[in-house]
């Protein structure tokens, strides 16, 4: 993907701290966005970024202001949202101040316990999502060590408190996950949305995550709209600023993921599998979301289509039953290699290359791997260049970072097959 300053400043939240509303509110960047709040009483803060940000942000907080934390809300558990607290925490210790309150959703506190049943799991697929960037086992994810929360939503209930001159309203809502808290402070009317808004396309079907809530996720936008917001501290991206500006974007999000929601539970009434309602769905995307805070730079469209059909369907989705409880794909892989051996596979792959069918030519291509005990060494090693070369060519074209992620880690993975393979013929 060609990674703009634009979208490289977003996605790493590469911004200088900024001041804002009387000069109380601050947003502070690393990665995803940390808001503060500056009161007569002392500092309210939602979200405090990932561990190996905790640092930084505790640096940029302190060249704002020396007061105390009274607040530490967490929008949702996900790991740049809730574990940079080590700093602040180390000052509270050594200045002998009290410890703040910790305001979460209940669900926040069950994520946890989830992340840490399976740490190795969430570092593998975290090396997955950001590793060709960010480097690998950097242990983003761990929650053996938490910042336990103080007061737990549960439930739908919302919660309000006062510190010094300013109210804190909190809300719970379903969106990129189940355990979302937003805030609103009415005094200034500025808005924390966590990442029901991440200046780009809703990461609502991350290939790789759970189940996440597109129709809530859409809600939740009008509900936050209602309130009027002057200004919007989202969880990545620049501070949104002027009511039109806040309503537009909050609009033009909620639409986009009624939108896809609508249209395929539609497909789904009528009787349609995934592939057919994956393949009209890219038919149709509208050209009104083509808009700057929906460009599809980390999660995607494609991504949102599994989403919705993922929330109301169950595993079984092609509707064949040879897929109902199918061979290894290497079994099946031999038997088309009995039909036609791999050298015409290769051939005819290198052809759709030609042709510009990347796709197709992926999928004949796999014939060869998939039976790669059966195939001819030099033919295996072609097959797999050919295989990086389309990759690299797919991910060039590629504009979200995930899935710009998902292929340079296959082009990774194959240099280093090619790597053991002409060992083994070397030695043999
Ligand atoms: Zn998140």
């Amino acid at each position: 993907m060609k990674l703009t300053e634009k979208y490289r400043k977003m996605l790493f939240g590469l911004y200088p701290p900024r001041s804002f509303a009387n000069g109380n509110f601050h947003k502070i960047s690393a990665f995803s966005n940390v808001g503060v709040v500056e009161t007569n009483n002392g500092l309210v803060l939602f979200d405090i970024s990932s561990r190996i940000n905790g640092s930084k942000i505790f640096n940029s907080l302190r060249e704002i202001t020396n007061k105390p934390i009274k607040y530490i809300i967490f929008s949702h558990g996900h790991y740049d949202h809730c574990f940079g607290y080590d700093p602040l925490i180390e000052e509270i210790k050594e200045k002998g101040w009290e410890m703040p309150q910790v305001i979460a959703h209940e669900n926040t506190v069950s994520r946890f316990e989830k992340y840490r049943m399976l740490d190795k799991y969430n570092n593998w697929v975290h090396d997955q999502q950001f590793g060709s960037v960010l480097g690998k086992n950097k242990q983003y994810n761990s929650a053996r060590e938490i910042l336990n929360p103080t007061i737990v939503l549960r439930g739908n209930e919302s919660y309000s408190f006062k510190l010094g001159e300013y109210s804190f309203e909190l809300y719970h809502d379903r969106g990129e996950t189940d355990d979302h808290i937003w805030m609103f402070v009415p005094e200034e009317k500025v808005l924390f949305t966590g990442d029901f808004i991440i200046s780009c396309f809703p990461n609502v079907g991350n290939p790789y995550k759970v189940q996440r809530y597109p129709k809530d996720w859409a809600y939740a936008l009008d509900k936050m709209r209602e309130k009027e917001p002057e200004y919007l501290i989202p969880g990545q991206g620049p501070l949104i600023e002027g009511k039109k500006k806040i309503e537009e974007v909050l609009i033009i999000t909620a639409e986009v993921m009624h939108f896809v929601h609508d249209e395929v539970v539609k497909r789904l009434n009528e009787g349609k599998w995934f592939e057919q309602i994956y393949h009209e769905m890219l038919e149709i995307y509208p050209e009104k979301f083509n808009h700057e805070y929906l460009e599809q730079v980390y999660g995607c469209y494609r991504f949102a289509i599994h989403a919705v059909y993922r929330l109301y369907h169950g595993w079984y989705d092609t509707g064949n039953p040879t897929d109902l409880f199918p061979a290894r794909k290497n079994e099946i892989a031999n038997e088309f290699l009995k039909i036609s051996d791999e050298k015409e596979y290769y051939i005819r792959a290198k052809d759709l290359y030609d042709e510009n069918k990347l796709q197709l030519a992926l999928h004949v291509l796999d014939v060869i791997f998939n039976a790669s005990d059966m195939v001819n060494t030099e033919i295996l090693l072609s097959a797999y260049e050919l295989k990086i070369k389309i990759l690299q060519q797919k991910e060039e074209k590629e504009s979200s970072f995930i899935a710009s992620n998902i292929f340079l880690n296959e082009v990774n993975k194959l240099k280093s097959k090619i790597v053991e393979l002409q060992k083994r013929t070397s030695s043999d």
